[in-house]
C-alpha cells in the first residue's frame, strides 16, 4: 500500500465509519445498512473535494493560471495558442509569436531559438514580468 492508497483508506475509514456508527446507533440495522451507503458516497465526495483542492493548489503554486498568459501583443488568451510540433514544442499564438513554459516561467522564442524572458508566475498571485 502507498501513502496514496493509505491516504485514501483512511479517510474512507473515518467518514464511512462515523457515519455508519452515528446513524446505526439512532436507527439501529436499517440505519447501519444507510450509514454505510451514505457513508460510501460521502467519502467518494471527500476525496474528489480533496482532489479539486491539491489540482487548485498545484496550479497556484506551479502551473500558473491561466498556463499560458496574454501574448506579448496582449491580444491572445490561453486558448489562442497553438502547439508546434517541434523538437522541444513550443506554443504559437495567433500574432506568430513562439513562446514556451520553462518551469514558472513563460518565455517567448525568437525565429533563431533564442529565449527571451517574458512572464513568471508568482505563486497565489499572477504571471508579472520576468526580467
Ligand atoms: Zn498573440
Amino acid at each position: 500500500m502507498n501513502l496514496v492508497e493509505f491516504i485514501i483508506c483512511s479517510v474512507y475509514v473515518v467518514v464511512c465509519g462515523a457515519i455508519t456508527w452515528w446513524l446505526g446507533a439512532q436507527f439501529g440495522i436499517i440505519g447501519y445498512v444507510a450509514g454505510f451507503l451514505l457513508g460510501t458516497l460521502a467519502t467518494m465526495g471527500t476525496l474528489m473535494l480533496l482532489a479539486f483542492v491539491m489540482i487548485w493548489f498545484q496550479k497556484q503554486i506551479s502551473l500558473g493560471v491561466p498556463s499560458r498568459p496574454a501574448c506579448k501583443n496582449g491580444c491572445c488568451t490561453a486558448d489562442d495558442y497553438k502547439m508546434l510540433e517541434t523538437s522541444p514544442p513550443m506554443w504559437m499564438c495567433k500574432c506568430g509569436d513562439c513562446y514556451d513554459r520553462r518551469g514558472k516561467r513563460f518565455v517567448r522564442i525568437d525565429p533563431d531559438g533564442k529565449e527571451i524572458p517574458y512572464l513568471r508566475w508568482k505563486p497565489f498571485g499572477s504571471w508579472v514580468a520576468d526580467e
